[in-house]
């Protein structure tokens, strides 16, 4: 079998950082408050740009954690893309950081002079429960007023929220009451959600599940679509690239564009060639791993457990299990 290598890289954004004022149910990074206050600096995102480049992308968006937390080192990024010939499609916001529509627009305005030009807000029942919702809209009026696009992710919430007070967070549980005990699932054929992240946690309860025993029959290929997928990448602060949506994967961004060496991925070659099943029998052979859950609602789920184990375990202190912090406090 060809040996893992991402030769050319199609779409993607750029991580400036993992910490996060909320630590959404969802999120496919498992970003939050919890995390180290490390941002992008300007020498990791000029090498991570031309790298990128180098890969025939021309475009990315930015995103976090909440990139707007830190609005001079975003601008700075904004300036560094132009320069790098990397156009950004739009940064996403959760909007935590709005006060007021004066500061907003001040902040929006000084961003605008660097670069900015859409900005994706994001619009969810998981946001609001860390995020009133009069802070959106806020951000939504602000751009406006700036002159900044704006990409809502994703409006057809707004109708579920505006049944609550704006002023202040919602609960799960909350729209529960209002819209049915189903409205998790529910969700799930509304948004786009990957079943990555702190989105198997929250979503596990009410999907189908399997015995790892069927998984690992059900899914006897290697994941190399799901990682030499370009379409949706991502690169990150820690020079790192995430390859395809396989969140808590890393690989070195100097890395790209050459086959990958057995010796320092070996957890990355076994998914590429031999998928759930080989990284399976590594970690029972390495460490008597034995699943934890009676059931997994996909390969991806029993994926995630296996390598949380072997980070748990730490005596192979891999860097293409990384970052650590997103094995560790998921929750
Ligand atoms: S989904 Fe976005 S807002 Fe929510 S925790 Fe993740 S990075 Fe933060
Ligand atoms: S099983 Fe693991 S490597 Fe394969 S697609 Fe899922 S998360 Fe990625």
């Amino acid at each position: 079998m060809r040996p893992f290598q991402i030769k050319h890289l199609v779409s993607g954004g750029l991580i400036t950082n993992y910490f996060c004022t909320s630590r959404c149910r969802h999120c496919l990074y498992n970003c939050g408050p919890h995390w180290e206050k490390h941002y992008i600096n300007r020498d990791v995102a000029k090498e991570n740009f031309r790298i990128v480049h180098s890969l025939g992308c021309r475009s990315l968006h930015i995103g976090g954690g909440e990139p707007m937390l830190r609005p001079d080192a975003l601008g700075e990024m904004l300036e560094v893309a132009a320069l790098s010939g990397i156009s950004i499609e739009y940064v996403e916001t959760n909007s935590s950081w709005f006060k007021d529509i004066a500061s907003a627009v001040n902040m929006l305005t000084m961003l605008k002079r660097k670069g900015l030009r859409t900005l994706l807000v994001s619009i969810s029942p998981f946001h609001n429960e860390y995020i009133p919702f009069s802070k959106v809209s806020g951000t939504i009026k602000a751009c406006n007023e700036a002159g900044i696009h704006v990409f809502p992710w994703i409006n057809d919430f707004v109708k579920d929220l505006t049944k609550f007070n704006p002023n202040e967070t919602h609960s799960i549980g909350a729209f529960e009451k209002i819209y049915g005990k189903d409205y998790l699932s529910s969700v799930l054929k509304r948004y786009w959600i990957h079943m990555g992240g702190r989105a198997l946690d929250t979503f596990r309860p009410v999907l189908d599940q399997w015995p790892y025993e069927q998984i690992l029959e059900n899914n006897q290929d290697g994941c190399a679509f799901e990682l030499s997928d370009t379409s949706h990448f991502h690169v990150d602060l820690f020079s790192n690239y995430i390859p395809g949506l396989c969140s808590g994967l890393s690989i070195a961004t100097h890395d790209l564009g050459k086959p990958l060496s057995e010796k320092k991925y070996p957890v990355l070659n076994t998914l590429f060639r031999l998928g759930v099943r080989g990284i399976y029998d590594l970690a029972y052979q390495t460490f008597k791993f034995r699943p934890s859950r009676s059931g997994y609602i996909n390969k991806c789920d029993l994926c995630t457990e296996i390598r949380t184990f072997l980070v748990e375990k730490g005596t192979l202190d891999l860097a293409e299990l990384s970052p650590k912090r997103f094995y560790r406090d998921r929750r």
